[in-house]
């Protein structure tokens, strides 16, 4: 009896890991499932913390993504999930170091908004443990707090864990570039002339559905090809980028920036009327003007011209008349303002009695 009771104990502890781990990998097998069918990095972010609480009881603390899609100028960004309550000053730093950034401008916070006054948890950066994600179109790190070291078991269901997200996060990233190829100017970020094209559409029924102002202006880059005769093609495309930038850090985020020709944008600004858009149209004018561009050929400084119009919602046109004439008016604005000197915003004729525009 006694024999069998030794055996009894040597054998339960054998059977019960063998029943957890059998329990685990179908767990891991499910979430890997979920982990495919997720259409956000954010999704597949959720999925990742939720398999490593229930299978390991780790607790996921930051995840860090760096892809492809983030690249501009050639610095690229990092995407940071971050669990809320740690501490982010910490984490900033090993962030900048293992991911060779040149500051914390560099990140891109996913899931939060820090406030000044909130409460963060210190913790030691001996107890942090960190595995890496290595994909063709993206690098990434997983960061846990763990007081015990990783068995050989745990280490390999991390990484299996961390293999599903890569894949998933790469067939994600794929995806979005195919679609960043079809809508987006690659040399300035902005929304190509067929997106612009779509939206115009969509923001047009949208402001006749609400009957909300909707107003557009398009800008030119004044007395340009001196500007590549002078300095180059390079320096050109340097001055566009800057522009460009400058004008979309200016704008609200529902707004849409197009490149629509060589060195014309043009702009949908929903739900602002044209006296707003006349507003923003010389704010933007007054700091393209005052910009220095520093170039590899020397330091430009570039002027703008403006044309504005807006929907007129008391029209009963059907969308793709109103896009025209938006387009038309915005360009015939434009040209006016080039016959008026340039370096100016030409509004068209402003309705002062009507409340929207
Ligand atoms: P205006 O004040 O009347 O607008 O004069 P402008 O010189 O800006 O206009 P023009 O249409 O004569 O010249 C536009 C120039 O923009 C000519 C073209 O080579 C240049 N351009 C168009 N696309 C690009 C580009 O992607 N990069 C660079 N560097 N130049 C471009
Ligand atoms: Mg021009
Ligand atoms: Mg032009």
């Amino acid at each position: 009896m006694k024999v069998e009771f030794k055996r009894l104990f040597r054998i339960l502890p054998l059977v019960f890991n063998a029943a957890v781990r059998n329990a685990d990998h179908e767990k891991l097998t499910q979430h890997i499932i979920n982990l495919n069918q997720q259409n956000s990095v954010q999704g597949i972010i959720n999925e990742m913390a939720i398999c490593l609480k229930e299978i390991l009881n780790y607790r996921l603390f930051a995840f860090v993504l760096q892809s492809e899609i983030n690249t501009t100028q050639n610095r690229v960004d990092i995407d940071v999930w971050l669990d809320p309550r740690m501490y982010r000053k910490s984490l900033e730093s090993v962030f900048i170091k293992d991911f060779h950034l040149s500051g914390e401008s560099q990140i891109n916070y996913l899931n939060h908004t820090f406030e000044h006054d909130e409460k963060e948890q210190k913790f030691s950066l001996e107890n942090l443990v960190s595995y890496t994600l290595n994909e063709e179109n993206c690098q990434g790190k997983i960061y846990m707090l763990t007081s015990r070291d990783i068995s050989k078991y745990h280490d390999n269901i991390v990484s299996m864990i961390l293999k599903s997200s890569g894949l998933a996060l790469s067939k994600l990233i794929n995806i979005e570039k195919l679609t960043n190829a079809a809508t987006i100017d690659p040399l300035t970020g902005c929304y190509n002339r067929r997106e612009f094209e779509v939206q115009i559409k969509k923001s047009i029924a949208t402001a006749k559905r609400l009957q909300t102002p909707l107003s557009v202006f398009m800008f030119d880059i004044d007395h340009f090809k001196k500007v590549n005769d002078t300095y180059g093609h390079q320096a050109g495309d340097a001055v566009l980028q800057k522009v460009s930038a400058i004008v979309k850090s200016s704008v609200r985020s529902g707004d849409i920036l197009a490149r629509y020709g060589g060195e014309e944008f043009i702009a949908i600004l929903p739900t602002t009327s044209k006296l707003e858009a006349i507003e923003l149209a010389d704010r933007l004018r007054q700091k393209i003007e005052e910009q220095t561009i520093i170039t590899d050929a020397g330091t430009i400084r570039v002027t703008a011209s403006f044309g504005i119009s807006s929907l007129n919602p008391s029209y009963e046109r059907p969308d793709s008349a109103d896009i025209i004439k938006l387009v038309e008016d915005a360009d015939s604005m434009m040209y006016k303002a080039k016959l008026n000197g340039r370096n100016t915003v030409m509004p068209g004729i402003i309705h002062l009695l009507t409340k929207a525009i």
